[in-house]
């Protein structure tokens, strides 16, 4: 038995199915790491791996709230505090009705290894709750925010963990859990990132992750010697914070975005998708994305149900760089296969492991360039970094001072991510390149702070 399969095997036995999502998070780090546990010693010496996948704590609360109707409703919180090596932990909090304890240890798990690699000192964490935000009234979405926090508040600080968004809580929402938390203890603190800008949150935190997927695939096709973004046509899939500043980036470059998606359907407009429309309809609005066919009847529009079962329809569209922002497992082998037929150069993944791992294998072996979320989507946590600095300072940094910093910290991961990649013996896989960059900054913590 090889020594990548002793481990897995390993993790198999105590971490049961593996077909939960942090198995394949947990599957793909494991090899990954291969060639760097082999080569030192110290890692397995230190128990590394065994202690970094058991997270530090898991807090699981209730949530009572009433609702529009003054009936009483009782969802799950959670926070998953993984790791602290580095830094506070750090990490979003998802409100959707998946969210359980597996979708947090996988989120939480892939967050510390993405913050390490920003360089920055944080930690990773995640949290949320099954609570749906969709058809709620923004009082019913204050009320739930406020009732989470009641519990939340007792776990966080901003030197202890600091929580931002993600799937489902935007600005509007962290401004509701900031209010509450401010009322309970007493203290204004940067308890949160992802604040409105209009009481101590950072410009530029809303375009972040996306803006960052972008700076990150112009280096990744520097690097592997490709053309550049200027005039191409791409794919976005998704409608949030992430596929929408994605978009807008795009279109910054000068490339031509032809598509999005959400839970029912995808459009493709081939001239390029109209951007403020989009925003209206999807940040404002929360309405479907047939409504853009109303204004754009030249525009297609793909439901769901209309596209063969195993694949997306966002994926069979041609494309020079595709950018999965939706969620996870949203591309699969199929749509692997159709980007790779459609002549497709470069898959960069905006949203938290959207790519299923066949598809990741077929993807490198046909040399299309991937560039892996822990370390393409990094942006978002590394400007909530830029957030607690600018709280902990009483500063406020301008618009261009923080798109230069997320540029050269996107540039930075990117670098880095090859190199390692190269060291390791793995050149041109960014996968590895992250995992094992990623990987060894927390080990050497981890082993330099002891047991
Ligand atoms: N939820 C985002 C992520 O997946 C941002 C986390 C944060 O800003 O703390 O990285």
């Amino acid at each position: 038995m090889s020594f990548v399969e002793a481990e897995i095997k390993k993790f198999e036995s105590s971490n049961g199915s593996g077909t939960n999502l942090f198995y394949q998070a947990l599957e793909e780090v494991i090899y990954s790491i291969a060639p760097l546990l082999e080569s030192d010693p110290k890692y397995t010496e230190h128990a590394i791996l065994e202690r970094l996948v058991v997270p530090d704590r898991m807090i699981e609360f209730k949530v009572t709230w009433l609702d529009d109707n003054n009936k009483i409703q009782v969802n799950t919180g959670y926070r998953v505090q993984f790791n602290n090596a580095l830094g506070p932990y750090k990490g979003g909090l998802r409100f959707h009705p998946t969210v359980n304890e597996g979708i947090l240890k996988f989120l939480g798990f892939e967050q510390i290894l993405k913050n390490s690699l920003t360089g920055l000192p944080i930690g990773g964490a995640k949290g949320g709750s099954d609570f749906d935000p969709k058809g709620k009234s923004d009082f019913e979405i204050m009320k739930f925010c406020s009732a989470f926090m009641t519990e939340l508040h007792k776990y966080i600080g901003p030197r202890m963990d600091v929580p931002a968004g993600d799937i489902g809580v935007g600005s509007k929402e962290i401004g509701y859990l900031f209010g509450e938390y401010k009322k309970i203890t007493s203290t204004y603190e940067g308890v949160l990132t992802g604040k409105p800008f209009i009481f101590s949150g950072s410009l530029m935190r809303p375009e972040a992750t996306g803006y960052g997927v972008v700076y990150f695939t112009e280096t990744m096709l520097d690097i592997e010697n490709k053309e550049p973004l200027q005039g191409k046509v791409c794919t976005v899939s998704g409608a949030g914070n992430v596929a929408l500043h994605a978009i807008e980036k795009l279109y910054q470059v000068g490339a031509l975005p032809v598509s999005c998606s959400d839970s029912q359907g995808t459009i493709h407009d081939p001239r390029g998708v109209n951007l403020d429309l989009l925003k209206q309809l999807k940040l404002e609005k929360r309405q479907s994305l047939e409504l853009y066919l109303e204004t754009h009847p030249e525009a297609k529009y793909i439901p769901v149900e209309e596209y063969p079962e195993g694949g997306h329809a966002v994926w069979d569209i041609p494309c020079y760089a595709a950018f999965p922002c939706a969620t996870q497992n949203e591309l699969t082998e199929l749509d692997a296969q159709n980007l790779i037929t459609n002549g497709c150069v470069s898959v960069t993944e905006g949203a938290n492991m959207p790519s299923t791992p066949d598809a990741i294998e077929l993807l490198q072996t046909h040399n299309v360039c991937f560039g892996p979320a822990k370390a393409a989507n990094a942006g978002g946590v590394a400007v909530s970094e830029f957030e607690m600095s600018q709280n902990a300072s009483m500063s406020t940094w301008t618009f261009e001072e923080v798109d230069e910093k997320l540029k050269l910290t996107m540039q930075r991961i990117c670098k880095r991510v090859a190199l390692t990649a190269k060291d390791y013996g793995v050149e041109g896989n960014y996968v590895d390149g992250a995992n094992i960059s990623g990987f060894k900054k927390v080990a050497d913590a981890m082993i330099a702070e002891g047991i």
